[in-house]
């Protein structure tokens, strides 16, 4: 738990939030500025930066599979999944999150 991270407040329940989905390593929410009808994002719990700073494979793996049962439990079939790393990826919420973007058509490459 990082005192000044607002995904770590959300986890650990200091800030109220509606969890679409959780279990014991990660918790899903929707965002709170969405870019589409469905913006959810995928936390784990552990604080951890961004993709650059992750180094343990089950959490990986718990991330990546988490981002499938939020789809699952939604009916999410077509979706984008994003992840922004570093500041100059657009990164502004320092605790490594997915992105999961649906319902609405989503063009590629993104414009
Ligand atoms: P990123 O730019 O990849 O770091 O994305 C951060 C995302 O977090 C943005 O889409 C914000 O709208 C979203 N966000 C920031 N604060 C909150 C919050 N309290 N609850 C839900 N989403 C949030």
């Amino acid at each position: 738990m990082e005192t000044n991270c607002i995904f770590c407040k959300i986890a650990d329940g200091e800030i109220p939030t509606d969890f679409v989905y959780e279990n014991d390593t990660i918790a899903a929410f929707r965002d709170i500025n969405p870019t589409a009808p469905e913006h959810i994002l995928v936390i784990p719990k552990k604080h951890i930066e961004n993709l650059n700073e992750l180094n343990d494979r089950e959490i990986m793996a718990d991330l990546l599979f988490g981002v499938k049962e939020v789809c699952k439990k939604l009916n999410i079939t077509d979706y984008r999944t994003v992840i922004n790393t570093g500041k100059g990826a657009g990164q502004e919420v320092f605790h490594i999150h997915f992105h999961i973007i649906a319902g609405r058509p989503l063009k590629w490459p993104p414009g």
